[in-house]
């Protein structure tokens, strides 16, 4: 429906958010943009994370900690400036129906981007997938309205943790996510963290951010 006809010459540039790096046509106008459910982490969480560092790194993977945590609804796509407005309006169209709802991400695994230049730490959601899955759904479909790209078709939620350079999936998969597991498993409170509700959605496109709440 909202094709875009403007065909203007781009070069590839790079946008990086918490090791994210992902490549698009550098134009005029042109802004990075991706969705997602937001993670407050408390102090104990920051010390959690801590931990599960200093595991990857006694198996020899020095990781960088994320800054700020979320779970994905949206790879990142590319928006013209001047479908924002209507965009951020057909989620929150979809949207603004959608109930808080209880998840839980509590299993360690890595993941890598598609290029596999980049390694991450998550923690894979275990209760809540089905709402989630929800959420993903009206997210595709705003965006097919804007002919982008939509989700993975087998999503794996997850809240990012820490990342790395690089494929290191073959150091932390095995005996090391084995002890990550079992130092997430021991931690002090770890029940308590790994559990929170889902309260709103978050659509970041360029420096700007807009919320939709859930009721
Ligand atoms: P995120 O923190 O949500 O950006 O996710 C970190 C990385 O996990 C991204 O680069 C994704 O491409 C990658 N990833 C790999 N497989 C999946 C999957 N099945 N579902 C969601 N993200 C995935």
């Amino acid at each position: 429906m909202f094709k875009d006809s403007d065909n203007e010459e781009g070069r590839e540039d790079v946008t990086e958010h918490g090791g994210r790096i992902r490549s698009f046509k550098h134009e005029r106008g042109n802004w990075a943009t991706y969705i997602y459910v937001p993670y407050q982490a408390c102090d104990e969480f920051l010390d959690l994370l801590d931990e599960l560092v200093s595991v990857a790194a006694d198996h020899k993977v020095s990781m960088h900690k994320m800054s700020e945590f979320h779970i994905s609804q949206s790879q990142t796509v590319v928006l013209r400036h001047h479908w924002i407005n209507p965009f951020v309006q057909s989620l929150r169209d979809r949207l603004r129906s959608m109930s808080r709802f209880h998840c839980i991400a509590d299993r360690i695994k890595v993941y890598t981007n598609q290029e596999k230049t980049r390694t991450f730490l998550g923690l894979e959601v275990t209760v809540g997938m089905e709402h989630l899955m929800e959420v993903v759904s009206d997210v595709d479909q705003s965006l097919q309205e804007f002919d982008l790209q939509t989700f993975y078709p087998d999503p794996s939620f997850h809240v990012s943790l820490a990342w790395c350079v690089g494929d290191a999936v073959g150091k932390l998969d095995g005996s090391c996510l084995k002890e990550l597991q079992k130092a997430l498993d021991r931690f002090e409170n770890s029940e308590t963290l790994t559990c929170f509700y889902a309260e709103e959605i978050r659509c970041k496109t360029g420096n700007k951010t807009f919320c939709i709440p859930f009721q």
